[in-house]
């Protein structure tokens, strides 16, 4: 059930009025359900009961502090691409022996920290970063827990952004070519070669995909075996797709037979980076009409949230729901309406034609399914600040990212020497909400 629902003609993110929250922190902002992370982390647990099976959230889906503690507290590791997300697994108190850190271009000061760490697992993608992985360990002397990650050559049929696991993708190594590198691998001093990962996309909704590229994976478990490898460790990636509009989601328990169905009988330990799925449908973009503007028989509505906010309709064309907070009236006609934001390009844009019921300049409305690679992905745009996120947990709320303000976003900008006039004083900046 979503903890985003009405009650008495108003939408509530659990047991607090929407409105509410908006009264405190200003539109737009994110707002995330407590309840709802920990239902979609406990329904994937779950669904891997009796498997050797640990969950390594990617933390790319949604890296703020108070959503990873969340999940960290139920036992949840994580998957980190960068030195940054790295640090915040950490802060967030993962312990660095759940920590895998993946990515198809780590810098030589990304491996070190994690390699001073002492994460779980570092997986390597390539000849040349394998190379500079076993150099950096022998100079700490320590030996790197390292899965190759190989590229299946499965199409996983998802948007051509977000697939990653074809020969035409940059990610992961061949996996025709995988036992040459774990020859090398078995040869680098700094490097233990332990397990193999895969990750073919993302929003994955039929799993026929998953089964193609887990079968190839056992069979390069057992190819690698004879060959006198000790693989130990499967990395099955992430993927699983979730419902945006009102489709069925994809069954986890169709998924979870899949992995038993190839891979546990390898004996290998798995690791899972489920990131959307835990979250996507555990946050909402909550925004302000700011006017309703008629041109040329096309009624746009025109909101205060913008694609700097939520990148995702103009990046990959991606459908949210809209609801407006006051309950509408059933009585009310929808009508098709675009909904956009203000800032200067077409791309701009929620929805075209959606039926929408009524709505009017100061009216609040919702977008559902924005919990995962919503907020990490915005930018100030159009010197737009970041956005609040709030996090609720039954009736009681906190604010888990507070507005960015534009003295903080000025203050990072400086003039060069020939700019700077004494006699120019810096206008005081002006707070928006
Ligand atoms: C993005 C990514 C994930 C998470 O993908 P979701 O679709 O959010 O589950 C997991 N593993 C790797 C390597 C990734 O790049």
């Amino acid at each position: 059930m979503s903890e985003f629902s009405y009650r008495n003609g108003e939408l509530h993110a659990e047991q607090r009025a929407v409105a509410d929250l908006a009264a405190v922190v200003g539109t737009p902002f994110y707002c995330y359900s407590t309840a709802a992370i920990e239902q979609s982390y406990r329904a994937f647990h779950g669904a891997l009961a009796g498997l050797d099976a640990t969950i390594c959230y990617a933390m790319k889906a949604n890296s703020n502090l108070a959503v990873v503690k969340t999940l960290a507290a139920l036992g949840a590791g994580a998957d980190v691409v960068s030195g940054g997300e790295l640090q915040r697994a950490l802060a967030a108190g993962v312990p660095p022996q759940k920590i895998v850190f993946s990515g198809v271009g780590k810098s030589a000061g990304e491996l070190v920290a994690a390699l001073e760490q002492g994460i779980h697992q570092i997986n390597v993608e390539s000849a040349p970063e394998l190379a500079l992985l076993s150099q950096l360990a022998t100079a700490r002397d320590i030996t790197a827990k390292v899965a190759l990650r190989v590229n299946p050559d499965i199409d996983a049929g998802t948007h051509a952004k977000i697939t990653t696991g074809t020969k035409a993708n940059k990610f992961g190594v061949d996996i025709d070519h995988a036992p040459d590198l774990y020859a090398v691998a078995r040869d680098l001093p700094g490097i233990r070669a332990v397990g193999i990962a895969v990750h073919i996309g993302s929003q994955i909704t039929n799993l026929p995909p998953f089964h193609a590229a887990f079968a190839r994976v056992a069979a390069l478990v057992s190819l690698l075996r004879q060959q006198g490898h000790d693989i130990t460790r499967l990395d099955l990636g992430g993927g699983l797709g979730i419902a945006y509009r009102d489709e069925p989601p994809p069954s986890l328990t169709d998924y979870a037979a899949i992995v038993r169905e190839t891979v546990a009988d390898t004996g290998c330990s798995l690791t899972f980076e489920p990131g959307r799925c835990i979250v996507g449908n555990a946050g909402i973009l909550v925004s302000r009409v700011l006017l309703v503007k008629e041109n040329a028989g096309r009624r746009f509505v025109i909101i205060d949230a913008a694609m700097n906010d939520l990148t995702r309709p103009a990046m990959y064309d991606a459908w949210h729901n809209i609801l407006p907070v006051v309950e509408p009236d059933p009585k009310a006609a929808p009508t098709a309406t675009d909904v956009v934001g203000p800032i200067c390009e077409s791309s701009d844009t929620f929805a075209t034609e959606r039926a929408l019921p009524p709505l009017a300049a100061g009216d609040l409305i919702i977008f559902t399914g924005a919990g995962a690679y919503g907020a990490v992905m915005a930018s100030t745009y159009n010197s737009r600040p970041l956005i609040p996120e709030i996090m609720v947990r039954g009736a009681a709320h906190g604010v888990v990212r507070r507005r960015q303000t534009m003295a903080e976003m000025l203050a990072q900008d400086s003039l060069p020497d020939w700019l700077r006039t004494s006699a120019g004083t810096a206008a005081k900046p002006v707070e928006v909400s």
